[in-house]
């Protein structure tokens, strides 16, 4: 399994592609993540997103164009994805509807695509919709907006953003898991679970 990055749109988000020898699964839809992937040769089976924030979904549209397979914890939604708001701050966008092919839940079990198994665990409190994917057999957690490497945590000042449950979610949900599990983020540079149990200011 390889993973390469690419950071994308006003908010430099990450998106993330998972390559297997069956083929190649995408997370998050930054600015430019289409022709990231075509650029490599790739045409995902399927799309995951962490959430449905504007910076993580410009690209979405054209992934399902080309009859990608769209993966979210909630339909389309213009309310979770706070385009009114991003308008309002000035922050060019470009997020062209799309519709959901899979909404996943808590109780779904791992999402299979390409013999890779990809756990959605939900993480609210950045948003209401947030998730993480964990893919035990390969120890790495795809972690959105929740948790980020060298020190930081989601922001909760956006509407439905709620501090305290946020906290709680990354504690009894993502510190759980193994502290070598490298750790995804939807913005800035990768680390390690291990690192931020020790290391982050907000879980001390
Ligand atoms: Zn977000």
């Amino acid at each position: 399994m390889k993973v390469s990055a690419h950071c994308g749109g006003f908010c430099q988000t990450n998106g993330y592609l998972v390559e297997t020898t069956e083929g190649s699964v995408a997370i998050d839809a930054p600015e430019g993540m289409f022709n990231f992937c075509k650029q490599r040769g790739c045409k995902p089976t399927g799309l995951l997103l962490t959430h449905q924030h504007f910076d993580h979904i410009e690209d979405v549209s054209l992934f399902q164009q080309a009859g990608v397979r769209i993966y979210a914890s909630a339909p389309f939604s213009p309310e979770l994805q706070l385009t009114d708001l991003a308008a309002k701050w000035g922050i060019p966008l470009a997020c062209p509807e799309f519709s959901v092919d899979e909404v996943f839940t808590a109780e779904t079990s791992p999402i299979e695509i390409n013999g890779i198994e990809f756990e959605p665990i939900p993480v609210p409190g950045h948003s209401p919709d947030s998730f993480v994917f964990h893919v035990a057999l390969f120890q790495k957690l795809f972690s959105g907006d929740t948790l980020f490497s060298g020190g930081g945590i989601g922001r909760t000042d956006f509407p439905h953003g709620d501090h305290e449950l946020l906290l709680s979610g990354i504690k009894t949900k993502i510190l759980t898991l193994p502290a070598a599990t490298q750790l995804l983020p939807g913005h800035g540079p990768t680390g390690s679970i291990g690192e931020e149990a020790h290391n982050n200011p907000f879980l001390q």
